[in-house]
């Protein structure tokens, strides 16, 4: 029996031994196409060789320096690279090692920034039923997803949850977009107005929703308004880009395409690219300057911020991307993969809905494509599909998920960036297979 402590206590997993461009391979010789990049993790896919010779280099010059006693040049330049290129009003970068590191930091720093401006009343978050914001604590406390929490109530911090922006599901037959963002910013403006708008510190959402929902956008003008809604009542905007940033939808950051920038934008998976475990909040100038000039410092610390060859990396990674003009190949392979898609799924008797952007795309499954009744919970039927995919060479990634207590089977795709056309065909070949055999 194996000693790790892993998720599943039950479950037997293929012992990973090495990675081949998108294919991962197993202790057999075996090859798996990471049609999900994990969870859209493995942007660069498995082997990229400037990246692992930066590793290499960053290792044997200075693995680690404590960021209490030391800066490094791959965290300033790194800092610097991001900074460059992040949405407008955004100018430092505070480094962690993952995902819901980068929440919890934002909720702190949100927090923190309130108490320094001498609100201390504002302590309010609200998020979305439909969201996944990481699964210590706080960021917990803050995701709207009824399974992973359910278990661990009551959490520890205040948080209420509106509507997500989910038109598939949600948007009445005779409502525009703007229509249906009307009724959505409604919503906030109530829930705001209800807990006194100087009560709420921050409202937090995913650009695309990816975790809870396959990769699920908005409709046009919904950031922008709810953008508009929290300036308006001085409430501070989270955006959770730790899925969907670093080019996935096909720009570095997903709130590029929604015309909008936030006070704090949290980056992670696709940043390292799994070649070394790294997250970032990025920062707002007003932000940096309320607690530069409050008590001077950000009361709060992990040992790794600003690992020396986390943070080399992460930028080998993103010059990489740079360089060879990937995200031009997100957004070609992207725009392949969902006509690829359609061609196989649209008359398919169930698959509800396909979505997304770039190669960031996600498929509905309903056993009732007209009436759009999902799969009993308890077929575990994105489980089943794994399963299957995973015996035919294909990863995807399932999610069963439950908002306002209906449940959804989605499967999340995220190919690393370097995919070519006859991934694309691997993909939709395998997946449809996979899906057939479990809907049969
Ligand atoms: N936010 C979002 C949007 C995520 O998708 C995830 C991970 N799936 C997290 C936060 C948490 O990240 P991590 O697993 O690296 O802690």
């Amino acid at each position: 029996m194996s000693h790790v402590f892993h998720r599943s206590l039950t479950a037997s997993y293929p012992v990973a031994m090495g990675g081949d461009g998108p294919y991962l391979i197993d202790a057999d010789g075996k090859l798996y196409l990471d049609a999900c990049g994990g969870a859209a993790v493995s942007c660069l896919g498995h082997s990229d060789a400037a990246v692992i010779a930066a590793v290499q280099r960053q290792i044997a010059t200075l693995a680690y320096a404590h960021s209490s006693f030391f800066t490094s040049e791959p965290m300033e330049q790194l800092a610097d690279f991001l900074v460059a290129r992040a949405p407008a009003g955004i100018d430092s970068v505070y480094f962690v090692s993952g995902g819901s590191e980068a929440v919890e930091s934002a909720l702190k720093m949100a927090r923190q920034y309130f108490v320094e401006r001498g609100q201390p009343q504002r302590r309010h978050v609200i998020a979305r039923r439909q969201s996944y914001h990481g699964n210590t604590l706080g960021a917990l406390a803050t995701g709207g997803n009824a399974w992973r929490r359910q278990q661990f109530e009551p959490l520890l911090i205040g948080v209420t949850h509106v509507s997500p922006c989910y038109a598939w599901r949600d948007q009445q037959a005779h409502e525009t977009d703007g229509d249906y963002v009307t009724r959505l910013g409604q919503e906030l403006e109530d829930h705001i107005a209800a807990l006194g708008a100087d009560n709420v510190m921050a409202f937090i959402a995913e650009p695309v929703v990816g975790a809870t929902a396959g990769a699920l956008p908005a409709v046009a003008g919904y950031f922008a308004r709810m953008r508009e809604i929290c300036q308006r009542h001085g409430i501070l905007l989270i955006l959770d880009e730790v899925m969907c940033g670093m080019g996935r939808t096909g720009s570095l950051f997903a709130c590029e395409q929604e015309g909008i920038t936030a006070d704090l934008v949290c980056i992670a998976k696709g940043l390292g690219a799994g070649y070394q475990p790294i997250g970032a909040v990025m920062v707002s100038t007003d932000i940096r300057d309320t607690i530069r000039a409050g008590t001077g410092f950000f009361q709060h610390g992990h040992t790794y911020i600003g690992h020396a060859t986390a943070c080399a990396a992460a930028l080998a990674v993103q010059r990489q991307i740079e360089e060879r003009d990937l995200l031009a190949n997100v957004r070609a392979m992207g725009g392949l993969l969902q006509e690829r898609l359609r061609q196989r799924f649209d008359s398919h008797a169930h698959v509800g809905d396909i979505r997304g952007r770039g190669l960031f795309l996600g498929l509905e499954l309903v056993r009732d494509r007209n009436t759009k009744q999902p799969f009993a919970p308890a077929r575990r039927l994105h489980a089943r599909i794994k399963t299957q995919a995973m015996q035919a060479g294909l990863m995807c990634y399932p999610m069963g998920g439950t908002i306002d207590g209906l449940h959804g089977d989605h499967i999340l795709l995220a190919p690393p960036y370097i995919i070519d056309a006859s991934h694309v065909d691997e993909i939709v070949d395998k997946l449809g297979a996979a899906i057939d055999a479990c809907v049969a």
